[in-house]
Order: C-alpha cells, then structure tokens, then sequence
C-alpha cells in the first residue's frame, strides 16, 4: 500500500483501527508510523483515552503506544472520573458523545477536583462539529477540541505539545516546591540561629552581671591589702600582680556588658560639653601606671571642646593605646598625635611600632569577635575592644579607621566633630 493511501486510510479514528489492522500485514504502514515517531521516551504519567467504543480506544491507544506514550482507558465518564481520582495524568482525550455523561459533564466535574483540575483535556468529537459545542468544549474546562476524521498527524503534534508542556509543568512544579522547602529549611535555619545568638547575648549578659558583682568584691579587698601591705614588704609583689590581673578581668568583663548594650541597643551616652585635653591625659596617666616600662609620647594640640562623653572618649583612648601595648612587645614607643583640623575635627592618632596588621584583615578588625589569627594564637583577647570602639566613635558623629603595616606597626585613629553650637539645655542635661 502506498503511504499516501496509507494516510488517506488512517483519517478517522475508525479507520485508524483498519489502518492499524493494515499494519500487522503491511510494512509500509509500519514505516509510514515510524516516521512519524520523533523517539519520545515517556517514563511517567500516562494519557487516558476516554471513548465508549472500544475499538476507538484500540486505534487510539496503538498510535499513542507506537510513540511510546504510555496510555490508560475508560469506556465511560464514570469511569473516567473513577481513575482520574485514583491516578494522575499528562492528558486526558476525551470523547464528547458518550452514554451517560458526556465528555463535556466529565470535563466540568475534573474543573472541581484541585487533584485533578491541571490536566489537560482534549477533547475528540465526530459529530458536534458546530461552533458554539466547541465552545462548550473550551468553556467546560478542555485545552483543545479535534473533530473527526482525525488527522494523525495532527493528533499526534497536540499530544506532544501537551505532553511537553505537562513535563515542563511538572518541573516547574518540582522547581517550584524544591525551593519552597529551601525557603522553609532556611527560614527555619535562621529563626534557629537568631534565637540562639538571642540566648547567647542574654547569657553574655547574665554572666557579665554576675560576674561583675564579686570581683569588685575582690576588687576592693586587695586594694585593702596592698594598703595594709608595706611597700617593703615582699608579698607586696603579689599583691600588685595580682591587682594588675584582677584590673585586666574587669576590663574583660565591662567589655562584655558593653557589648550586650550594644547589642540590645541600651547603650548609654552622658554628653556634655568637655575638655579633650583632659580625658586624653587621664587616660595616659592611667596607662603609664598600667604599662611603666612603655614610652607614651604625645604631639600636638589637646585643649578643645567637645560633645560627648568623655568617660566614653576616655574608653576608645585606652582601648587604642592597650591594643598598641599589647600588639608591640619588641617596640616600647607609642605615640599619640592630636591635631585640630579645619573641617573643625579632632583628629586623633595612636602609631605603634608593633606587629602590624595585613590589608586583608584592616577592613574586618572592627567587627565583633574579629581577631586576626596569627595574632590571636599569641596574644590573649576576646575581639570585642574595636567593636565598642566603633560604636562608640559613630555615637559621636565620627569616624575611625586604621592604616597598618605589618611588621612594621599600625596607625588607628578617630575623629570626631568639636563642640559649636551646642545649646545650654544639651550642656545641663547631657543627651543619651
Ligand atoms: P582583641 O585585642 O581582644 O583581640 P580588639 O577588638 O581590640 O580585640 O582587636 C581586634 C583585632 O585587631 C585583634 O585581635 C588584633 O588582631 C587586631 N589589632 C588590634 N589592634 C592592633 C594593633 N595595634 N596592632 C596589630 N593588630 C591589632
């Protein structure tokens, strides 16, 4: 048989039954199907094939097979409906005219169930022709409508869109659900890791407090006793030692109270109108004391007014001067320069001579708990000082930063704006 009469013959889902007949004997057919095949490889849902003749199923279901989509049947809307609730489907070819309910009742019951309202439906019709049954088709829930004799190559182009926009669905879907459920784990991940850094803040806080109340205890008892203590008396040298050790707990502990300040967002400022100068030689006067055998020196100008609090000022000097301590051992000299500039802002400087700091980390040091690692293995601290430091600076209106060397040492400076303009009532009261 020639392949034109083998396509004349396969128009018409009855005839397709003959074709397929044909076929058993004719190897033309065979070839004519092949042809048509563009070796779809369908490893999951099936098409359902609704019609009450049997042998419309048959020619139905041997095309769709010969192009390897798996396929189901039902001889009736009923049963349709039965399997549809039962199974899921890429598409369902649905005979209009059928005893019983037809496929347009068939198609408005599948519009009703969330299972099974995606699927989409093709409907197959020899005799409701007209227009406005096709518009029933569409309106009752159909994606297309083919009237018969049908054209297999028509059907089977529509029966490849479906199944590939049901594929392309279906990977939407999984895409879709795949980040839904990352979204959730994530979600889930952060609340986690918020009520922890909660509960860690709480506990710094807590321990902080506790802390705090019997070392001042302490505190006080030993500097009792270095008083009792003769300067020449021998166990005079513990006692200092051990004043130097306790003094260096409490900084450690002050820190962390005012980090969880920082954190809750209570830390307080009593800004007033003070005398830099001051606070600048309070604080080397206590360094000296702390660190007798390091070399301060100081350039520049001190004596100028500004708006803050001083106690809180007088923190990031000795903060800055600590650090210049504690990350020199080889070098005794720090210096501190001043220098009013005429943008009316306090420039301050502290140089030491120390380790020094690489590029890389100078950007990340005033971060919480950022310590850089080839120092933090040999010098003791929690890496919180430049953090308080920080905040404490932008409190203030200003700004801080760094320039370092390694190897050769490191500048830290701040500054912040002088005091004009700042009223009588801001003065008294102080601001927090
Ligand atoms: P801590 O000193 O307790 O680690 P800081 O917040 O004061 O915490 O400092 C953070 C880090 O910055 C330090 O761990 C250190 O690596 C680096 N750093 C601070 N000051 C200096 C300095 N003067 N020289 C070299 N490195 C410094």
């Amino acid at each position: 048989m020639p392949i034109s009469g083998v396509k004349q013959a396969l128009y018409g889902i009855e005839a397709l039954s003959a074709a397929e007949k044909c076929r058993n004997t004719s190897p033309c057919i065979h070839t004519y199907v092949f042809t048509l095949s563009l070796t779809f490889v369908h490893d999951s849902c099936m098409i359902l094939i609704v019609d009450d003749k049997p042998e419309n199923i048959f020619s139905l279901k041997t095309i769709l097979e010969l192009h390897s989509f798996p396929t189901d049947t039902a001889l009736s809307g009923e049963e349709a409906l039965k399997k549809i609730l039962r199974h899921s489907y890429a598409l369902i070819i649905l005979d209009v005219q059928m005893p019983g309910m037809d496929g347009f009742e068939v198609a408005e019951a599948i519009s009703g169930s969330s299972k099974a309202r995606d699927i989409p439906i093709l409907f197959l019709s020899a005799a409701n022709t007209d227009k406005k049954f096709i518009t029933k088709g569409y309106s009752s829930g159909g994606m297309d409508y083919i009237t018969k004799p049908i054209d297999p190559d028509i059907l089977l182009l529509k029966v490849k869109t479906f199944y590939r926009l049901y594929e392309q669905n279906r990977e939407l879907n999984r895409i879709q659900s795949s980040l839904r459920s990352e979204i959730e784990f994530r979600k889930k991940v952060e609340g986690e890791l918020q009520e922890a850094m909660r509960k860690k803040d709480e506990f710094i806080s807590i321990a902080s407090h506790e802390l705090k109340t019997p070392l001042t205890t302490i505190k006080a008892y030993i500097q009792l006793l270095e008083r009792a203590v003769d300067p020449g008396d021998p166990t005079r040298m513990y006692v200092d030692r051990t004043l130097v050790q306790v003094q260096k707990l409490n900084n450690l502990i002050v820190d962390l109270l005012d980090l969880s300040k920082i954190e809750s967002g209570k830390l307080k400022f009593n800004k007033k109108v003070f005398n830099f100068e001051t606070t600048l030689s309070n604080a080397l006067e206590m360094i000296r004391q702390t660190y007798p055998d390091y070399q301060f020196v100081l350039k520049g100008q001190a004596d100028v007014q500004l708006y803050g609090d001083d106690m809180r000022i007088e923190q990031v000097l000795i903060n800055y001067l600590t650090n210049a301590v504690k990350y020199s051992p080889d070098n005794k000299e720090i210096r501190i320069d001043v220098e009013l500039r005429p943008d009316k802002k306090l420039y301050v400087q502290v140089r030491d001579f120390g380790i020094g700091i690489q590029k890389d980390h100078q950007s990340n040091i005033f971060s919480k708990f950022y310590r850089v690692e080839d120092a933090a293995n040999r010098f003791q601290g929690l890496g919180i000082g430049l953090y308080i430091c920080a905040e404490i600076i932008r409190r203030h209106d200003g700004a801080y930063g760094v320039d370092s060397e390694p190897g050769k040492g490191s500048v830290f400076y701040f500054y912040i704006p002088v005091a004009v303009n700042v009223t009588l009532s801001q003065q008294s009261v102080g601001q927090i």
